[in-house]
């Protein structure tokens, strides 16, 4: 038995290439002409995308990325998720590792170099989050003389360090998770990102209590959905895909199912900007 071993995984090695070539030559994980796609999702943002104790996944970029995937040809089950923190989806998105990326992800000219987006499909606002006693912090300078987190690779950081209180004591982290043991302990006083990210932390059960919104519009992010720079075929078949999902009733499901529990006031759908 043990010698067929390595025949048998010749044999399959030779499969995998003759069906790479059968593919022309696209055989990453994210490619066409496969049954799986892989997209890019955070996995540690409730309300948005998150990783539940039963290994499913839940939230509005999920929702969002399901129905693309729908209108690509992908049944959920085909999905292939993947774990994509603010500070790496450029690479994931620029070397294959994911066929598109769902994870709060702001559309900014910067990031226009190195990928391109369909979208955008969602409007948010900078804030903070603060412990629910303290006072102190109620608009950004504030955060001159605090301690504040943030995540690596995040417009918030940037905003933060380039405009609205450049003293603050910032300490970047990988994930907006990481920030909130933080904040409860005091080792933070403050949590800086998308509202629409702060109201479902504010929300879990564990946190009830516990934190409260500045309820600042610090800045506009415009969620968009990060492609391979240059796939103008891919972006029209996601903005087509993000047109019917608001038009038949699906984005504004969606946007109760999952907000709704946070008690988070939305923006109406935003007009499609990119690539047109
Ligand atoms: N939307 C902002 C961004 O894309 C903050 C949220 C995030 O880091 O995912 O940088």
């Amino acid at each position: 038995m043990k010698l067929h071993k390595a025949t048998a995984a010749a044999a399959a090695a030779l499969v995998l290439s003759l069906t790479a070539t059968a593919c022309g030559g696209d055989s990453d994980e994210g490619g066409d002409g496969g049954d799986k796609i892989t997209i890019g999702i955070k996995f540690d943002q409730p309300g948005l995308g998150l990783k539940t104790p039963d290994g499913s996944f839940a939230g509005f970029d999920v929702d969002v990325a399901t129905y693309v995937a729908k209108e690509l040809g992908y049944d959920a089950k085909d999905i292939v998720w993947k774990e994509s923190p603010s500070a790496e989806r450029e690479n994931l998105i620029s070397n294959g590792d994911v066929k598109f990326v769902v994870a709060s992800y702001s559309i900014t000219d910067e990031r226009k170099q190195k990928v391109d987006f369909a979208g955008p499909y969602f409007l948010a606002h900078q804030d903070l989050l603060v412990r629910a006693d303290d006072n102190s912090i109620t608009k950004a300078e504030d955060l001159n003389s605090k301690k504040l987190c943030s995540v690596t690779g995040s417009t918030s950081a940037q905003n933060v360090k380039e405009k609205l209180a450049p003293k603050a004591d910032l300490q970047a982290v990988g994930g907006y998770s990481e920030c909130l043991t933080g904040l409860e302990n005091k080792a933070v006083d403050a949590l800086t990102t998308d509202n629409s990210i702060l109201a479902g932390y504010a929300a879990q059960k564990e946190h009830q209590g516990k934190f409260k919104l500045a309820g600042l519009k610090l800045s506009d992010e415009n969620y968009g959905i990060g492609l391979k720079k240059g796939d103008t075929e891919l972006q029209s078949k996601i903005n087509a895909a993000l047109t019917k999902m608001e038009s038949d009733g699906s984005w504004q499901k969606a946007v109760t199912a999952n907000f709704g529990p946070a008690n988070y006031k939305n923006e109406p759908a935003p007009k499609i900007t990119e690539g047109s």
